[in-house]
């Protein structure tokens, strides 16, 4: 039985408590490894290291900072099978998508990788007699990352990618659900020349949790997950007088115009409705057709496509999507699909006890399709975070605004249609952060700022782009006067000359 450590300095210990968790394999059922799942002891050890090693990497200049990242970016990608093979194993998502999780880190490490320009601060000449302003980023200290399951490469690189670049001290504390790669990320970080102290996880569940949102030396946290947790930690952290940033969860929604093209709206919603097995922040598990005769032609076309699906194990090439993560995850799946049927909503494709051969005990759902969907039903308020679709339908645009707008969650919406005027009157109306026209996953390039609204995010500053840089800096402004000395050479200010 594999066991996984904490990668902390100065001990890899197994958690002082002795609590240990199991990381199953999907795929079979089988649990494949163990966790420890620490708390303070662990965490205090990594404060220690992470405040020994800060002062000197922040004083380190950003380009030699900005080196270590290229240097990481490169041990990535020269490694991104087996980190996508380990990542597929514990999560359970095909292959391709695993490699498309890295990858997507791997963008924000280049984001890193222009930190001296980033971090730049502002300057003004002259602003009173003889006075000059200027305002630079400085690192805020210790800085902690807590993530979800669900992409356990690409978002501990959206936070500690930022993070370590602008000059803090990092400790991640992952998925207890699939919790290697991100040790794996740590080890190559050290490999790339990062200084020990400057990267390290710790590993656990609530208990480690709250000694991070406890503890006095660490500045601020970054967390990702469901909006309950989200709104915990948002909470706890700022009480504790930390600056704190709580993504949260999604129902995404999809509004399919009449004059939409929907071929490819079925192309698109078999990726981004069950792609990953539905269990994406970004997943568009809502569609809602405008007017009855979209909602019948969107109908008749999305059966057969979903029924086309291949469900298989995550290293098979041809499957569309793979396991969920946990027996206890494909269970709450069922149930709300069990839910959505007794409020009143049409089960078109059932997917509740499939069953994969050879692999009878692998956590598998099969693609669901629910009809008739309305905003009085319990499940179409919660997240189901697996592949079922859900058709709401709308009976003018005015209503398909409102859906989302109204929806305690506020992360992704995306609206098809060939018509431009309608989709820039939706972009501005809607109450969503992140908004795809013809695009059903629009996460913005990590360049630009990911964060959604209401429930979906708690805290003021979105992951990486230069809202990441806000984030994980504090800015300090300077005003300064240099007086030319007056004449009697008193307080005479000399330029110095040569010789
Ligand atoms: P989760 O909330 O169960 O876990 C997230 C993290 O919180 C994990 O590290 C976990 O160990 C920790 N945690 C779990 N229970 C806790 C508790 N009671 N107290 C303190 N900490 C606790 O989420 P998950 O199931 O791992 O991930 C899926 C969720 O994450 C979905 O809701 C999804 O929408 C959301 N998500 C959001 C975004 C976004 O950017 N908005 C991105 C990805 C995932």
């Amino acid at each position: 039985m594999r066991h996984i450590e904490h990668f902390i300095v100065g001990g890899t210990g197994s958690g002082a408590g002795g609590r240990m968790g199991d990381v199953f394999d999907p795929n079979s059922g089988a649990v494949q490894a163990h966790v420890p799942l620490g708390g303070k002891v662990e965490l205090d050890v990594a404060v220690a290291a992470a405040k020994a090693a800060q002062p000197a990497w922040a004083a380190t200049n950003p380009q030699r900072r900005a080196r270590v990242m290229f240097e990481f970016k490169r041990l990535v990608e020269a490694n991104i099978d087996e980190l996508a093979r380990l990542l597929s194993s514990e999560h359970g998502k095909v292959l391709a998508d695993a490699r498309g999780d890295v990858q997507r880190g791997l963008d924000v490490i280049e984001f890193a990788c222009g930190i001296p320009h980033a971090m730049k601060g502002e300057y003004t000449e002259g602003a009173g007699p003889g006075i000059d302003v200027y305002s630079m980023r400085t690192a805020l200290g210790i800085g902690a990352g807590i993530t979800p399951f669900n992409f356990p490469a690409m978002i501990p690189m959206w936070m500690f990618g930022v993070a370590v670049a602008v000059g803090n001290a990092f400790i991640l504390k992952p998925s207890e659900r699939d919790p290697s790669v991100p040790v794996r990320l740590a080890e190559m970080f050290r490999e790339a020349g990062g200084p020990e102290g400057i990267l390290q996880v710790v590993h656990g569940d609530k208990e480690m949790v709250d000694a991070i949102l406890d503890h006095p030396d660490i500045a601020a946290v970054s967390f990702v997950g469901s909006s309950d947790i989200a709104h915990y930690v948002y909470s706890r952290g700022v009480a504790a007088g930390k600056r704190v940033q709580a993504m949260g969860g999604a129902k995404n929604h999809g509004i399919v115009m009449p004059d939409a093209d929907l071929d490819q709206v079925v192309n698109d919603l078999a990726g981004a409705a069950f792609g990953s097995a539905g269990e994406r922040c970004m997943a568009l598990p809502v569609v809602v057709p405008v007017g009855e005769d979209t909602a019948e032609r969107l109908r008749a076309k999305l059966i057969p496509a979903i029924n086309a699906l291949r469900i298989g194990v995550s290293t098979d090439n041809d499957a569309h999507y793979g396991p969920v993560v946990t027996a206890a995850h494909k269970a709450k799946i069922e149930e709300w699909i069990g839910k959505a049927e007794a409020e009143g909503g049409e089960i078109v494709v059932d997917g509740r006890g499939f069953s994969l051969q050879g692999h009878e005990n692998g956590f598998f759902v099969g693609p669901t399709l629910i009809d008739h969907v309305t905003t009085e039903m319990e499940s179409y308020h919660n997240e189901i975070f697996g592949p079922v679709l859900q058709i709401v339908r709308a009976k003018d645009f005015e209503e398909a605004v409102l859906l989302p707008s109204k929806h305690q969650y506020g992360n992704g919406v995306a609206i098809f249609t060939r018509n431009g005027h309608a989709a820039r009157e939706f972009a501005a109306r809607v109450e969503v952060g992140m908004v795809g026209i013809n695009v059903p996953i629009p996460v913005p390039v990590a360049y630009h700022s990911f964060g959604g609204w209401k429930r979906s995010a708690f805290g003021d500053h979105n992951q990486h782009g230069m809202d990441g840089v806000r984030f994980w800096t504090k800015v300090k402004t300077v005003t300064q006067r240099w007086p030319d000395g007056g004449g009697d050479g008193s307080n005479a200010f000399v330029i110095p000359t040569m010789g």
